[in-house]
């Protein structure tokens, strides 16, 4: 039996070496259903995918060390500061399609890179003690106001999430503005940042702090009770606000990924990268992640729409601007002690 199964092994081996309809992703997405959607592709169109998932410091450094021998056809990571970082150290390669380019905004995509899915970094505050009249207009520079004190949470400064954020900040306001407003912000922090974004909004709900500032789908998450009773309990003792309304409109950040500059299988990976931005495959992806769709006419999951559909992305900040700007980012976060 075992030498069958070697033996089968190794022809397989041997088949996929001579005729390698295959293609390889590097993914730092941790969403089993993912890998569902790499099924129903490999189904629809008989190419094979391969995925090497890990933590993006771990992927990219395999894929820099092993230059043009890495068989990486294609990085998925989430974060644009993430991707663009990458494109600008030369690892990729034009990713672009006429059907890409078509069904992506310009805002979305470089011409190495291209947005899979969106999320909003949000507010969520506790409605027990945060007034409507404390949440007109509000926006994120607001949150460095010292009637905040005290009142906010938020992870630490070398989340790439916050760093984004950060990094849109200096794209709108500057370093000088930004760097007053982190030191504003941790002065209103209830706690030294920890955890993750669940746990910024689980602190709200125990009423540790007032407002905490996390994703969209994490709330979404939560209210599922994929995570547990007592986070579903914990999501429905906060609301949902999108700040900047009345200006530039909310931060918006994406997951998406990049052909390889030496990708062995380039057209097997625009292949794969136009099956992730049909419809059915959007859909799939919301409604397992509870992120935006990056396409136009898919309705995101019900708990999304729950929150609001009709509020304003800010589309002005190029996302590119993140990954020029999250190292400065950093800097002034650390600067202000922002843990
Ligand atoms: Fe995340």
């Amino acid at each position: 039996m075992k030498k069958i199964i070697v033996i089968g092994f190794l022809m397989t081996s041997l088949l996929s070496a001579c005729f390698a309809n295959e293609v390889n992703v590097f993914s730092s997405r941790h969403y089993e259903s993912d890998i569902k959607l790499y099924k129903k592709f490999t189904d629809q169109t008989g190419i094979k995918v391969n995925v090497i998932s890990g933590k993006d410091e771990a992927l990219q450094k395999r894929i820099l060390e092993e230059e043009k021998y890495s068989k990486a056809d294609l990085y998925i990571t989430s974060d644009a500061g993430n991707i663009v970082t990458f494109d600008n150290k030369g690892m990729f390669q034009n990713s672009m399609s006429p059907i890409i380019e078509k069904l992506v905004p310009s805002n979305f995509r470089g011409n190495n890179w291209v947005s899979i899915t969106k999320r909003a970094r949000i507010l969520f505050y506790s409605p027990d003690r945060v007034t409507r009249d404390d949440l007109i207009n509000l926006s994120y520079e607001d949150l460095a106001n010292s009637k905040w004190q005290g009142r906010i949470v938020i992870r630490q400064s070398n989340n790439i999430y916050n760093q984004s954020l950060v990094a849109s900040l200096i794209f709108n306001n500057g370093e000088e503005e930004t760097s007053k407003w982190a030191k504003g912000v941790v002065n209103n922090m209830s706690r030294a940042p920890k955890g993750n974004d669940r746990a910024q909004i689980l602190a709200v709900a125990a009423g540790e702090a007032d407002i905490a500032i996390a994703n969209t789908y994490y709330y979404a998450l939560m209210l599922s009770g994929n995570k547990g009773a007592e986070q579903k309990l914990a999501a429905k003792k906060v609301l949902p606000f999108f700040p900047n309304q009345n200006n530039r409109g909310t931060h918006m950040n994406i997951s998406g990924g990049g052909i390889l500059k030496y990708a062995p299988n380039k057209d097997n990976a625009i292949k794969l990268i136009e099956f992730l931005l049909t419809k059915e495959a959007q859909q799939h992806l919301i409604n397992n992640t509870f992120e935006y769709s990056i396409i136009d006419g898919v309705e995101p999951h019900e708990l999304i729409k729950n929150m609001g559909l009709d509020f304003k992305q800010d589309l002005e900040t190029n996302i590119a601007s993140y990954g020029k700007n999250q190292s400065d980012a950093l800097e002034i976060m650390l600067n202000a002690k922002w843990k």
